[in-house]
């Protein structure tokens, strides 16, 4: 798929951030491009349109740049999950390992029912830990979590392994 190749430049590396060593991956510069901006929505509704999805959920920050428009162009609806303290309603909530330390996903309950069929979207996977966390927080609630899809996967953590055997769908991975 052509458009991928588009996908990929549009992203940008930014060495050394947040901190040295880590080559972060920018999807800033891919919001500015319209066309790769655009095909990364257009493949993400091709693949999800006719799976009876009734819900995308996104996960904070960068999850909501993309869950939304999705959502909107399948029919479903969207929910955040959100770092700790954000949600104002009952929430049900979720730990994660970091490298350092962890954090806690947390949703509102009510938002999904039982049985309906989700996607959980990120920008990026790297060890698959907050995607975990995400689809915990999701099946807790008695939902199916049909797949986890981001824009990028880094290969060498191998994300895989931590989604319960859940289908992972990245667009590209780093080179
Ligand atoms: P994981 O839990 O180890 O899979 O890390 C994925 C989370 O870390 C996602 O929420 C990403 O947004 C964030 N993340 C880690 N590295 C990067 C990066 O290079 N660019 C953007 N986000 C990143």
């Amino acid at each position: 798929d052509p458009r991928l190749e588009a996908i990929s430049a549009a992203i940008r590396v930014v060495p050394n951030f947040p901190k040295k060593g880590i080559m972060f991956q920018d999807i800033t510069t891919l919001l500015l491009d319209h066309k790769a901006f655009k095909h990364t929505i257009d493949i993400f509704v091709d693949r999800y349109k006719d799976m009876q999805i009734s819900v995308v959920a996104g996960v904070e920050a960068r999850g909501f740049l993309f869950g939304p428009s999705i959502a909107l162009a399948i029919g479903a609806k969207f929910i955040p999950l959100r770092k700790p303290g954000k949600l104002p309603g009952k929430v049900i909530s979720e730990s994660y390992e970091l490298e350092y330390g962890h954090d806690r996903l947390e949703m509102h309950v009510g938002a999904v029912e039982p049985r309906e069929r989700v996607i959980i979207i990120d920008d990026l996977v790297a060890t698959g830990g907050t995607l975990s966390a995400a689809m915990s927080l999701l099946e807790s609630q008695g939902a199916e979590v049909v797949e986890c899809a981001c824009v990028i996967g880094l290969p060498e953590v191998k994300g895989q392994h931590k989604l319960k055997g859940k289908p992972l769908y990245v667009l590209v991975e780093p080179s």
